[in-house]
């Protein structure tokens, strides 16, 4: 058993950054905002807020979770799932947008208050090219959680992380 007097939250989620989210390999659950919070008593519990409700990569990610820190030495993990508040995009960092525009997936555009205000002017700037010429293909990509878009210039098709 590891002495839990010794760690830190901060340790624990730097650890947690080689946990990837199981749709979206490049991004890890700490990138994705899904670590709200590491509680460090006698042991240590981890709460998570799942992304998009119902998303199956949910247990994933738990057991995920459990065998990244019980391989680091850390025994009787638990992790808490909380589902208010809600998670959304606005919990994404900007790490984790940069990485999704590497991995070739648009990153939500701004944070969500200001979406509501803006509905009609929302453009998604191409990841490959940045031009702002791209257009709607279909609401939902390759999952529920994305749709596809597709630029005019360089005429890639892309999937945009929606904005929730
Ligand atoms: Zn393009």
């Amino acid at each position: 058993m590891v002495n839990t007097g010794t760690i830190s939250p901060d340790q624990i989620l730097n650890t947690l950054r080689t946990v990837m989210d199981p749709e979206i390999p490049v991004l890890s659950v700490v990138d994705m905002g899904v670590i709200r919070h590491i509680e460090v008593t006698d042991h240590l519990i981890v709460t998570i807020t799942p992304t998009y409700s119902g998303c199956p990569a949910m247990n994933t990610i738990e057991e995920d979770i459990k065998k990244c820190l019980l391989e680091e030495g850390y025994e009787g993990v638990q992790v808490k799932t909380v589902l208010q508040p809600a998670w959304t995009t606005d919990w994404l960092t900007e790490h984790g947008r940069e990485q999704l525009k590497a991995y070739g997936i648009a990153p939500p555009q701004g944070s969500t208050s200001k979406r509501a205000l803006f509905l009609e002017d929302e453009t998604v700037p191409c990841p490959q090219c940045n031009s702002k010429n791209t257009i709607l293909v279909s609401e939902f990509g390759s999952t529920a959680c994305k749709a596809q878009y597709k630029c005019k210039d360089c005429l890639e098709p892309f999937d945009y992380f929606k904005c929730i």
